[in-house]
């Protein structure tokens, strides 16, 4: 059976070494979460993923959700209790508004929280997850009225959320959707139609559930230009808030599927439910983008979440299992064979995840605070600066991370041979829950055409003339520090790779938008992996200061070992896209469709 242990030091070490988090001491929104309360926060929600959902991913995979005649679903064992616990600590609502009863804690310490909970049980994390991200889009485009009547009850958990968009013939071109609403007058929307693989879309953990659903008002234009965003309860509420008549949406089945068997998957079929709406008519789409941004990186994080739990699984694998002997002769000859960790492939594999995971756990707190402060910072150049990082850095984020997670999930299996096969020890789980971050909530492909076709052209580029501008003025800064210096010449050669083919592309994307097309999954990649890398250059320089400081530790030496093993290892694939991306369109696009 497979264990977790959520990594809260390298967490408190990213917050306080790297990213100075006492530099936030006194800003608006972080003053609520010195660093002691952010401490004893992920400290407590480590103990509470630990022992209380982890135990729970396994019976959750083997139970799966069921559906009964009547439409409703049963969750796991032990998954109703789980969630009441998990509601009562006040962990869905850790970075709500105190206003509708959440903590009113900065959202980056809720991204943190998260990582957390999806290493321990992703599909179990998937229902407040979800939640999170409606209450975020109500806060913005709901009117007061929807707000008063279902925000407190969301913010805590109490009630959970949904995001309704993919019907069986629209996924990812949502321009397509056909669900019908029909004013009734009052603000009330008769919403009918049958929209499919809905995430926690009926379960058995809350007393109700607010579906936020894409639909077209009668007569609208055809398009995403016609698209509007209702609030369809599961059942509406009385005027006393309660729960009341049930509504005309039920779940006609739930899906039989790969992985994250804990959490359904859902299709819902609406008949004149009653709907109210979110924001104005025909720019649903602009409402719902506050939830699907939210969740790109909550879907970003599951992927660091899997590669991390993956791997302390195959790590603590590595150290039991004895095979052959090493390379060098025996290093315990004494044992009837030496321990997998001997061997140069296995610690291939396991430093390419672990020198992932530290990055990439980097990556995702620069992008979390950078969410608060697009929100709360009093400059509005800070607000800027953190609302370009953090458009540009979503699909990034996004795509990337799940590419890695899935990768690492199969990586770590692999260090198990043909254990990593066996069910019983939980690396198969981790392979196939991670695959689904890779497809849902915008398949990769669309995140990296997301990423080259808007986030690199707006506002003139400036998002991604601030990241290099960025990662240059750390170059310099850098260079003449004897100890730091040998850290970085990887870098300065990505972020070379990464200006070249952003230069390509915005001369031959313009040209062919194929080109651009064509390239899109490197130039995700690429900026990826050269983020990646300017996170283990700050990652270094933090952990040479401590040292200049005199305090050692193996930790500290290790992470210096894994910030040069990516450097040698993994960020000079770089070059490789860079002269995928910059061969064009020409031989992706040359076939005729029958030659396929
Ligand atoms: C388990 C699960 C849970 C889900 N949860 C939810 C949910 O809670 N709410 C919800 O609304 N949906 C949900 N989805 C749906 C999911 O978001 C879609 O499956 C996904 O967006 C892709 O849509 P599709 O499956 O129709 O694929 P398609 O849109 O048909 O795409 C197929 C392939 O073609 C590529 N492609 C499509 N269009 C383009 C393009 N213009 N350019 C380049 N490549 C393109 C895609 O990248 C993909 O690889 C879920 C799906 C699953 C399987």
């Amino acid at each position: 059976m497979p264990t977790y242990k959520a990594p809260v030091s390298d967490t408190l070490f990213l917050l306080s070494d790297v990213f100075d988090y006492a530099k936030y001491a006194n800003a608006p929104g972080f003053s609520e979460a010195p660093i002691d309360v952010v401490e004893a926060v992920l400290t407590e929600g480590a103990k509470f993923v630990e022992e209380i959902i982890q135990p729970l991913n396994r019976v959750g995979d083997l139970e799966g959700c069921k559906r009964d005649p009547a439409g409703g679903v049963t969750t796991p064992k032990g998954f109703k209790e789980a969630y009441k616990a998990f509601v009562e600590g006040g962990w869905v609502g850790l970075a709500g508004d105190p206003a509708y009863g959440g903590q009113g804690l900065p959202t980056f310490l809720s991204v943190l929280f998260n990582e957390y909970a999806n290493s321990a049980n992703l599909a179990f994390a998937m229902y407040p997850g979800l939640t999170n991200g409606a209450v975020a889009a109500l806060m913005t485009h709901a009117s007061d009225e929807l707000k008063a009547r279902y925000l407190p009850k969301m913010t805590t958990g109490e009630w959970t959320g949904t995001m309704n968009l993919t019907e069986a013939h629209c996924g990812t071109d949502l321009g397509l959707i056909k669900t019908r609403a029909v004013p009734q007058g009052d603000g009330v929307y008769a919403i009918t139609g049958e929209k499919i693989f809905i995430s926690a879309g009926e379960h058995d953990l809350a007393d109700n559930i607010i579906h936020l659903v894409l639909a077209r008002i009668d007569g609208a234009r055809p398009g995403v230009k016609g698209i509007s965003l209702f609030l369809v309860p599961k059942f509406l509420p009385d005027a006393n808030g309660e729960i009341g008549e049930r509504n005309g949406v039920v779940c006609g089945a739930i899906e039989h599927k790969m992985g994250i068997h804990g959490n359904s998957t859902a299709v819902l079929n609406y008949d004149g439910a009653k709907g109210w709406l979110v924001g104005e008519e025909h720019r649903g789409l602009q409402a719902m983008f506050v939830m699907m941004n939210g969740a790109r990186l909550g879907v970003g994080v599951q992927g660091l979440a899997i590669s991390e739990v993956a791997y302390q699984n195959a790590a603590a694998y590595a150290k039991e299992r004895r095979q052959g002997r090493s390379l060098k002769g025996p290093v315990e000859p004494e044992k009837p064979a030496d321990m997998l960790l001997v061997h140069p492939d296995v610690r291939r594999m396991l430093l390419e995840i672990r020198a992932f995971n530290e990055a990439a756990r980097a990556f995702m707190i620069w992008v979390a605070l950078s969410q608060d402060e697009a929100r709360l910072s009093p400059e509005a150049k800070t607000r800027q600066a953190a609302e370009d990082r953090l458009g540009l850095m979503t699909p990034v984020l996004k795509g990337v991370f799940t590419d890695y997670g899935f990768a690492n999930a199969v990586k770590a299996q692999q260090v198990l041979g043909g254990h990593g096969y066996i069910a019983g020890w939980g690396m198969e789980q981790f392979v196939r829950d991670a695959r689904i971050a890779m497809i849902y909530e915008g398949a990769n492909g669309v995140q990296a055409l997301d990423l080259v076709a808007r986030k690199l052209p707006k506002d003139g580029g400036r998002a991604i003339m601030a990241f290099f501008g960025e990662v240059s003025q750390f170059l310099a800064a850098a260079k003449n520090d004897a100890a730091l210096a040998p850290y970085l010449g990887a870098l300065e050669a990505a972020l070379g790779h990464l200006q070249q083919a952003s230069m390509w592309l915005s001369k031959n994307g313009l040209a062919d938008p194929n080109n651009a097309g064509a390239g899109s999954y490197d130039y995700m990649h690429l900026l990826g992996l050269t983020a990646l890398g300017y996170m283990w250059a700050r990652i270094v320089k933090a952990a040479l200061a401590k040292k200049a400081k005199g305090e050692s530790s193996p930790a500290l030496d290790a992470k210096l070992t894994f910030a040069r093993f990516f450097n040698e290892r993994m960020l000079p694939e770089t070059g490789a896209h860079l002269a995928r991306l910059s061969a064009g369109a020409a031989s992706v696009m040359a076939l005729p469709v029958e030659a396929f």
